[in-house]
Protein backbone atom coordinates (compact mmCIF):
# COMPACT_ATOMS: atom_id res chain seq x y z
CA UNK A 1 0.00 0.00 0.00
CA UNK A 2 1.56 3.36 -0.99
CA UNK A 3 0.69 5.98 1.55
CA UNK A 4 0.63 9.72 1.23
CA UNK A 5 3.08 11.57 2.62
CA UNK A 6 0.71 13.59 5.14
CA UNK A 7 0.10 9.68 6.44
CA UNK A 8 3.68 9.12 6.45
CA UNK A 9 4.45 11.93 8.18
CA UNK A 10 1.79 10.87 11.12
CA UNK A 11 3.24 6.95 10.94
CA UNK A 12 7.14 8.46 11.46
CA UNK A 13 5.34 10.52 14.26
CA UNK A 14 4.07 7.56 16.10
CA UNK A 15 7.02 5.13 15.06
CA UNK A 16 9.24 8.63 17.29
CA UNK A 17 6.56 7.61 20.05
CA UNK A 18 7.48 4.19 20.56
CA UNK A 19 11.56 4.47 20.22
CA UNK A 20 11.53 6.98 22.67
CA UNK A 21 10.31 8.50 25.55
CA UNK A 22 9.86 12.03 26.38
CA UNK A 23 8.92 14.53 29.43
CA UNK A 24 5.41 16.24 29.36
CA UNK A 25 6.63 19.07 28.47
CA UNK A 26 9.63 21.20 27.56
CA UNK A 27 8.43 24.25 30.26
CA UNK A 28 10.91 25.07 33.07
CA UNK A 29 9.52 24.55 36.36
CA UNK A 30 10.49 26.44 39.54
CA UNK A 31 9.07 26.08 43.05
CA UNK A 32 6.31 27.43 44.43
CA UNK A 33 6.77 30.55 46.40
CA UNK A 34 2.63 30.46 47.54
CA UNK A 35 1.42 27.97 50.17
CA UNK A 36 3.14 26.63 52.84
CA UNK A 37 3.52 23.27 54.45
CA UNK A 38 1.24 22.07 56.48
CA UNK A 39 -0.26 19.31 57.84
CA UNK A 40 -3.45 16.89 57.42
CA UNK A 41 -4.71 17.89 61.33
CA UNK A 42 -4.75 21.68 60.39
CA UNK A 43 -7.05 21.08 57.29
CA UNK A 44 -9.38 19.17 59.13
CA UNK A 45 -9.52 21.56 61.95
CA UNK A 46 -9.90 24.23 59.24
CA UNK A 47 -13.22 22.70 58.85
CA UNK A 48 -14.72 23.40 61.73
CA UNK A 49 -14.40 27.55 60.82
CA UNK A 50 -16.93 29.99 58.48
CA UNK A 51 -15.85 29.15 54.98
CA UNK A 52 -14.63 32.68 53.39
CA UNK A 53 -13.87 32.00 49.22
CA UNK A 54 -16.67 31.83 46.79
CA UNK A 55 -16.45 28.66 44.84
CA UNK A 56 -18.18 28.34 41.37
CA UNK A 57 -18.38 25.20 39.22
CA UNK A 58 -18.31 25.52 35.45
CA UNK A 59 -19.17 23.03 33.01
CA UNK A 60 -16.77 24.00 30.41
CA UNK A 61 -17.55 21.05 28.11
CA UNK A 62 -18.95 17.64 27.22
CA UNK A 63 -17.34 14.71 25.97
CA UNK A 64 -17.07 10.85 26.10
CA UNK A 65 -14.08 8.38 26.52
CA UNK A 66 -13.49 4.93 26.82
CA UNK A 67 -14.96 3.83 30.56
CA UNK A 68 -11.50 1.62 31.10
CA UNK A 69 -8.96 4.61 30.94
CA UNK A 70 -11.54 6.13 33.78
CA UNK A 71 -12.21 3.20 35.94
CA UNK A 72 -10.23 -0.18 37.40
CA UNK A 73 -12.63 -2.42 35.20
CA UNK A 74 -10.72 -5.44 36.61
CA UNK A 75 -11.31 -4.37 39.76
CA UNK A 76 -13.76 -7.05 41.91
CA UNK A 77 -16.93 -4.68 42.44
CA UNK A 78 -16.73 -3.65 38.42
CA UNK A 79 -16.55 -7.26 37.22
CA UNK A 80 -19.30 -8.01 39.68
CA UNK A 81 -21.57 -4.92 38.45
CA UNK A 82 -20.76 -6.28 34.80
CA UNK A 83 -18.88 -3.08 33.97
CA UNK A 84 -17.68 -3.23 30.04
CA UNK A 85 -15.79 -0.82 28.68
CA UNK A 86 -17.92 1.77 26.31
CA UNK A 87 -17.30 5.44 25.38
CA UNK A 88 -18.68 7.12 28.96
CA UNK A 89 -19.95 10.43 28.74
CA UNK A 90 -17.89 13.04 30.73
CA UNK A 91 -17.79 16.47 31.17
CA UNK A 92 -14.79 19.38 31.66
CA UNK A 93 -14.87 21.55 34.98
CA UNK A 94 -13.45 24.49 35.70
CA UNK A 95 -13.68 26.26 39.19
CA UNK A 96 -13.57 29.55 40.16
CA UNK A 97 -12.35 30.93 43.60
CA UNK A 98 -12.96 34.40 44.77
CA UNK A 99 -10.63 35.25 47.71
CA UNK A 100 -11.49 38.11 49.66
CA UNK A 101 -8.28 39.43 49.68
CA UNK A 102 -6.33 37.04 47.33
CA UNK A 103 -8.33 37.58 44.12
CA UNK A 104 -9.91 35.22 41.78
CA UNK A 105 -7.96 31.69 41.10
CA UNK A 106 -9.02 28.76 39.16
CA UNK A 107 -8.57 25.01 39.74
CA UNK A 108 -8.12 23.33 36.34
CA UNK A 109 -8.79 25.66 33.33
CA UNK A 110 -11.66 24.67 31.32
CA UNK A 111 -11.36 25.07 27.64
CA UNK A 112 -10.54 27.85 25.38
CA UNK A 113 -12.13 29.80 22.46
CA UNK A 114 -9.86 27.18 20.16
CA UNK A 115 -12.15 24.39 20.59
CA UNK A 116 -15.01 26.66 19.21
CA UNK A 117 -16.77 25.11 15.90
CA UNK A 118 -15.15 26.99 12.81
CA UNK A 119 -11.95 28.26 14.89
CA UNK A 120 -9.21 28.05 12.57
CA UNK A 121 -6.42 27.94 15.80
CA UNK A 122 -5.84 24.49 17.20
CA UNK A 123 -2.74 23.78 20.01
CA UNK A 124 -3.33 20.32 19.18
CA UNK A 125 -1.34 18.23 17.16
CA UNK A 126 -3.36 15.85 14.10
CA UNK A 127 -1.80 12.33 16.70
CA UNK A 128 -3.44 14.22 19.90
CA UNK A 129 -6.85 15.07 18.01
CA UNK A 130 -7.15 11.34 16.57
CA UNK A 131 -5.70 9.41 19.77
CA UNK A 132 -7.65 11.20 22.17
CA UNK A 133 -10.65 12.03 19.70
CA UNK A 134 -10.63 15.48 20.82
CA UNK A 135 -12.79 16.82 17.81
CA UNK A 136 -16.19 15.21 20.17
CA UNK A 137 -15.58 17.68 22.88
CA UNK A 138 -18.40 19.82 22.71
CA UNK A 139 -17.75 23.29 24.06
CA UNK A 140 -21.03 24.71 26.53
CA UNK A 141 -18.80 28.00 27.60
CA UNK A 142 -14.93 28.96 26.98
CA UNK A 143 -12.48 30.17 29.70
CA UNK A 144 -12.46 33.60 28.54
CA UNK A 145 -16.15 33.95 28.74
CA UNK A 146 -16.38 32.44 32.68
CA UNK A 147 -12.71 34.62 33.59
CA UNK A 148 -14.13 38.07 32.48
CA UNK A 149 -16.70 38.03 34.97
CA UNK A 150 -14.20 37.47 37.47
CA UNK A 151 -13.61 40.28 39.71
CA UNK A 152 -9.56 41.80 39.12
CA UNK A 153 -9.03 38.95 36.88
CA UNK A 154 -7.67 35.56 36.89
CA UNK A 155 -5.25 35.72 39.41
CA UNK A 156 -3.76 32.15 39.02
CA UNK A 157 -4.04 28.83 37.99
CA UNK A 158 -4.44 25.52 40.64
CA UNK A 159 -3.82 22.61 38.15
CA UNK A 160 -5.24 19.29 39.24
CA UNK A 161 -2.64 17.83 36.84
CA UNK A 162 -0.94 18.35 33.24
CA UNK A 163 -2.83 16.19 31.42
CA UNK A 164 -3.96 17.59 27.77
CA UNK A 165 -8.17 17.69 29.06
CA UNK A 166 -7.32 19.84 32.16
CA UNK A 167 -5.17 22.55 30.23
CA UNK A 168 -6.96 23.70 26.94
CA UNK A 169 -8.15 26.71 28.73
CA UNK A 170 -4.82 27.81 29.27
CA UNK A 171 -4.64 29.98 25.96
CA UNK A 172 -7.45 32.44 26.92
CA UNK A 173 -5.93 33.43 30.08
CA UNK A 174 -3.79 36.25 29.74
CA UNK A 175 0.42 36.02 28.54
CA UNK A 176 2.74 35.66 32.37
CA UNK A 177 -0.38 34.11 33.76
CA UNK A 178 1.01 31.96 37.14
CA UNK A 179 0.26 28.25 36.55
CA UNK A 180 0.75 25.93 40.11
CA UNK A 181 1.24 22.08 39.61
CA UNK A 182 2.34 18.97 41.41
CA UNK A 183 5.76 17.94 41.97
CA UNK A 184 6.99 15.80 38.81
CA UNK A 185 4.03 16.25 36.55
CA UNK A 186 6.53 18.14 34.42
CA UNK A 187 9.47 15.90 33.86
CA UNK A 188 7.61 12.05 33.31
CA UNK A 189 9.32 10.46 30.89
CA UNK A 190 6.94 7.92 28.68
CA UNK A 191 6.82 7.16 25.48
CA UNK A 192 3.08 8.74 25.13
CA UNK A 193 4.41 12.19 25.52
CA UNK A 194 6.81 11.77 22.71
CA UNK A 195 3.78 12.86 20.70
CA UNK A 196 1.79 14.83 23.01
CA UNK A 197 4.59 17.09 24.19
CA UNK A 198 4.33 19.57 21.44
CA UNK A 199 0.58 20.15 21.80
CA UNK A 200 1.02 19.87 25.80
CA UNK A 201 3.59 23.10 25.30
CA UNK A 202 1.93 25.13 23.01
CA UNK A 203 -1.63 24.67 25.19
CA UNK A 204 0.87 25.47 28.22
CA UNK A 205 2.32 28.43 26.12
CA UNK A 206 0.83 31.58 28.39
CA UNK A 207 1.86 30.23 31.11
CA UNK A 208 5.46 30.75 30.35
CA UNK A 209 7.36 28.73 33.52
CA UNK A 210 5.25 26.68 35.87
CA UNK A 211 5.47 26.53 39.78
CA UNK A 212 5.49 23.13 41.48
CA UNK A 213 3.98 23.05 44.81
CA UNK A 214 6.34 21.84 47.27
CA UNK A 215 4.97 19.11 49.11
CA UNK A 216 6.71 17.35 52.19
CA UNK A 217 6.34 14.19 52.94
CA UNK A 218 6.44 13.23 56.91
CA UNK A 219 6.27 10.27 59.16
CA UNK A 220 2.66 9.11 60.14
CA UNK A 221 0.68 11.75 58.06
CA UNK A 222 -2.08 10.19 55.58
CA UNK A 223 -0.94 12.95 53.02
CA UNK A 224 1.19 15.76 52.47
CA UNK A 225 -0.74 19.17 52.34
CA UNK A 226 -0.31 22.79 51.50
CA UNK A 227 -2.05 25.57 52.87
CA UNK A 228 -2.40 27.74 49.25
CA UNK A 229 -2.57 31.22 51.38
CA UNK A 230 -1.85 30.57 54.63
CA UNK A 231 -5.06 30.97 55.90
CA UNK A 232 -6.88 27.97 55.91
CA UNK A 233 -8.92 28.76 53.22
CA UNK A 234 -7.65 26.59 50.35
CA UNK A 235 -5.49 23.67 50.65
CA UNK A 236 -3.41 21.28 48.20
CA UNK A 237 -3.22 17.75 48.96
CA UNK A 238 -0.81 15.59 47.20
CA UNK A 239 -2.77 12.91 45.92
CA UNK A 240 -0.84 10.65 43.52
CA UNK A 241 -1.30 7.62 41.34
CA UNK A 242 -3.21 9.20 38.16
CA UNK A 243 0.31 10.91 37.90
CA UNK A 244 3.14 11.64 39.96
CA UNK A 245 1.76 14.94 40.73
CA UNK A 246 -1.87 14.79 40.94
CA UNK A 247 -3.63 17.46 43.12
CA UNK A 248 -6.65 17.02 44.98
CA UNK A 249 -8.05 21.01 46.37
CA UNK A 250 -10.01 21.41 49.32
CA UNK A 251 -11.97 24.73 49.72
CA UNK A 252 -13.53 26.07 52.49
CA UNK A 253 -16.44 27.88 50.43
CA UNK A 254 -19.13 30.02 51.75
CA UNK A 255 -21.15 27.25 50.88
CA UNK A 256 -19.21 24.60 52.91
CA UNK A 257 -16.09 22.47 52.39
CA UNK A 258 -15.88 21.34 48.13
CA UNK A 259 -13.02 18.71 47.61
CA UNK A 260 -12.00 18.68 44.24
CA UNK A 261 -10.39 15.12 43.88
CA UNK A 262 -9.18 15.86 39.91
CA UNK A 263 -8.48 12.89 38.50
CA UNK A 264 -7.74 10.64 41.51
CA UNK A 265 -11.61 10.08 40.90
CA UNK A 266 -12.90 10.75 37.45
CA UNK A 267 -16.29 9.24 37.86
CA UNK A 268 -19.33 8.82 39.92
CA UNK A 269 -19.25 5.31 40.10
CA UNK A 270 -15.76 5.44 41.24
CA UNK A 271 -16.43 7.23 44.26
CA UNK A 272 -19.46 5.97 45.40
CA UNK A 273 -17.73 2.30 45.03
CA UNK A 274 -14.48 3.46 45.99
CA UNK A 275 -12.72 2.02 42.89
CA UNK A 276 -9.41 3.63 41.99
CA UNK A 277 -9.15 4.91 37.97
CA UNK A 278 -8.28 2.49 35.30
CA UNK A 279 -5.62 2.58 32.69
CA UNK A 280 -5.27 6.52 31.99
CA UNK A 281 -3.25 6.06 35.04
CA UNK A 282 0.47 5.58 35.36
CA UNK A 283 0.43 3.95 39.16
CA UNK A 284 -2.67 1.99 40.35
CA UNK A 285 -1.36 1.44 43.64
CA UNK A 286 -0.56 4.83 44.00
CA UNK A 287 -3.83 5.45 42.74
CA UNK A 288 -5.94 3.38 45.46
CA UNK A 289 -3.52 4.69 48.24
CA UNK A 290 -4.71 8.13 47.42
CA UNK A 291 -8.28 7.89 46.71
CA UNK A 292 -8.65 5.71 49.65
CA UNK A 293 -7.04 8.63 51.80
CA UNK A 294 -9.66 11.39 50.02
CA UNK A 295 -12.55 9.22 50.65
CA UNK A 296 -11.87 8.48 54.33
CA UNK A 297 -11.71 12.46 54.73
CA UNK A 298 -14.78 12.85 53.20
CA UNK A 299 -16.45 10.10 55.48
CA UNK A 300 -15.15 11.61 58.49
CA UNK A 301 -16.35 14.70 57.08
CA UNK A 302 -19.47 14.07 55.37
CA UNK A 303 -19.97 18.31 54.97
CA UNK A 304 -17.64 18.01 52.60
CA UNK A 305 -19.35 17.95 49.00
CA UNK A 306 -17.38 15.96 46.43
CA UNK A 307 -16.18 17.13 43.12
CA UNK A 308 -14.98 14.17 41.17
CA UNK A 309 -12.60 14.90 37.85
CA UNK A 310 -14.88 14.46 35.21
CA UNK A 311 -18.57 13.68 36.78
CA UNK A 312 -20.79 15.20 39.17
CA UNK A 313 -22.75 13.49 42.03
CA UNK A 314 -26.68 13.65 41.54
CA UNK A 315 -28.10 14.95 44.49
ZN1 LIG B 1 -8.93 14.39 33.05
Amino acid sequence: MKLKPFKQGVLALAAAAVLSGCDTTTLKTIPSELGKTSSMAELKASLAKPGTVEFTKHLSANWAINLSGLLNLEHPKAVKAGLEDRQEPIEIYLYSLQHPTRGAFLVDSGVSEKLLPGSTESDLSYLVKMGMGTDAIKVNRTTKSISSELAGGVQGVFLTHIHIDHILGISDLPVGIEVFIGPGDARLNNLTNAAVQGSTDRLLVNAGVLREWQFEESEGEQASVIDIFGDGSVWAIHSPGHTPGTTAYLINSTEGPQLLTGDACHTRWGWEHQVEPGSFSVNPEQSVVSLNMLEGLVKAFPQITVHMGHQSLIE
